[in-house]
């Protein structure tokens, strides 16, 4: 860490958290992070480990097995691991939200049966996008066709993490067609349902060990019980997690700017041009200084959003903030790790140029930057009104 961390917000156990995330990724991410991304597979030794030593599941709370870490200790550690590796911390990172999901609307049943599975090591899927309606939720054409007692899923999903390794996945789908995202439904869908195929891993630009599939659904015919809250309420369930999740995604984007700051930092007191180390030549110089800036005003962001969680208090606006800030940093200090380092930046020999491909999915997964600024913009509208100014 190059700035000081505002740790005089944490408490004893968040610290330690932090600590023990930060030895997890030396030690077992780091040096593996390369070989995966030049062989792209899902890390599941490294998922393995991260739960025996209590880095998956962070914030499922005693009541269903999980350790009841806050979501600020989340952030911290998920800063820790990704400025390892992103690809590897999403694949691991992924259960968090599933976790989150089945928290925020499944029944006791579902909480008890699907977060113990989670938490005993298997992985879940988030199944929302769709080829034609990414940003556009209310889009959706997946439909759910209730038939007695059961609902018939028939559409198709792209982009879906985990899938290849999920034993079941959160599947939204209409139920009421006409009702735009009010007629939107999440349905509880098992891996081994005759009616779901999942597809190869896509090919991509980076975070290549978190793998990302089609989803199809032709006549996946599900029990009543599978559906999550109540008929029409999937928009919402998916907007409350995002709440939960973007604060991850966005601490996801302080670790890799961190680590560009790092990396630059360090390669441009060694190397030297015209005389002189490449710190000393000012352009140089102030893009490390810029890097520092922003990646702390990107991590004080992320920690807010966080603790206005783990306070009960809705965090929509600064959530929003957050990912889109700390997303738009982090492809920002991986573009002027490439400039510092010069030729050797664009080489896969050296970190930054797979920091530079990681990155961008930053700003494009759980929500857009352009979709962030249409959150936050709608959200200060609200407060405007409110005001009356
Ligand atoms: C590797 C990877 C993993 C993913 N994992 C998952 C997952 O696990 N589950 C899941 O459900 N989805 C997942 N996604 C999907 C991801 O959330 C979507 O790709 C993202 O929301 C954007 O949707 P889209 O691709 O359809 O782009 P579009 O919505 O078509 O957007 C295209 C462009 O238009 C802009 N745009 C669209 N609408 C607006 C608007 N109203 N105002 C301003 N700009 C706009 C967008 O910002 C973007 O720049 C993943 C995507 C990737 C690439």
């Amino acid at each position: 860490m190059i700035a000081s961390l505002p740790d005089y917000l944490l408490s004893d156990e968040e610290r330690m958290v932090g600590d023990l995330a930060e030895e997890f990724a030396r030690a077992e991410i780091e040096p593996v992070a390369k070989d995966y991304d030049e062989n792209p597979r899902f890390p599941h030794e490294i998922c393995e480990k991260a739960r025996e030593v209590g880095l998956a599941g962070m914030t499922i709370p005693p009541e269903y097995g999980g350790p009841g870490g806050t979501s600020l200790a989340q952030v911290v550690a998920t800063e820790k691991l990704a400025s390892a590796c992103a690809g590897i911390t999403a694949a691991l990172s992924l259960n968090n939200l599933i976790a989150k999901t089945l928290l925020i609307a499944g029944n006791e049943e579902q909480k008890r049966e699907y977060i113990g599975r989670l938490l005993s090591g298997e992985y879940g899927a988030f199944a929302l996008t769709e080829p034609a309606a990414g940003s556009d939720v209310g889009a959706i054409r997946t439909r759910a066709v209730r038939r007695g007692d059961e609902y018939v899923l028939n559409g198709s999903k792209v982009w879906i993490s985990n899938a290849s390794v999920a034993s079941f996945f959160v599947v939204f789908a209409k139920t009421d067609p006409d009702a735009g995202y009010r007629g939107i439904s999440a349905f509880l869908v098992e891996r081994d349902n005759p009616g779901l195929q999942v597809g190869k891993p896509l090919p991509k630009l980076g975070q290549k060990a978190a793998p990302a599939c089609e989803v199809f659904l032709n006549d996946a015919v599900v029990s009543r019980s599978s559906l999550l809250g109540s008929e029409g309420e999937g928009f919402f369930i998916a907007m409350g997690l995002f709440d939960r999740s973007r604060p991850m995604v966005a601490a996801m984007a302080v670790g890799l700017s961190e680590r560009c700051l790092r990396e630059s930092l360090s390669y441009a007191v060694e190397r030297r041009s015209m005389g002189k180390p490449i710190i000393e030549h000012q352009a140089v110089g102030h893009k490390v200084a810029e890097m520092a800036m922003r990646t702390q005003s990107a991590r004080l962001l992320t920690w807010h959003s966080a603790i206005l969680l783990d306070r009960g208090r809705k965090n929509t606006l600064e959530a929003s903030m957050a990912k889109a800030f700390a997303a738009d940093t982090a492809m920002w200090a991986a573009t002027e790790a490439v400039q510092v380092y010069g030729g050797m930046g664009y080489s896969a020999e050296y970190p930054v140029e797979k920091l530079f491909r990681d990155a961008k999915l930053l700003q494009i997964y759980e929500g857009t930057s352009e979709i962030q600024r249409n959150i936050i913009v709608r959200e200060l509208t609200k407060y405007s009104v409110k005001e009356g100014g």
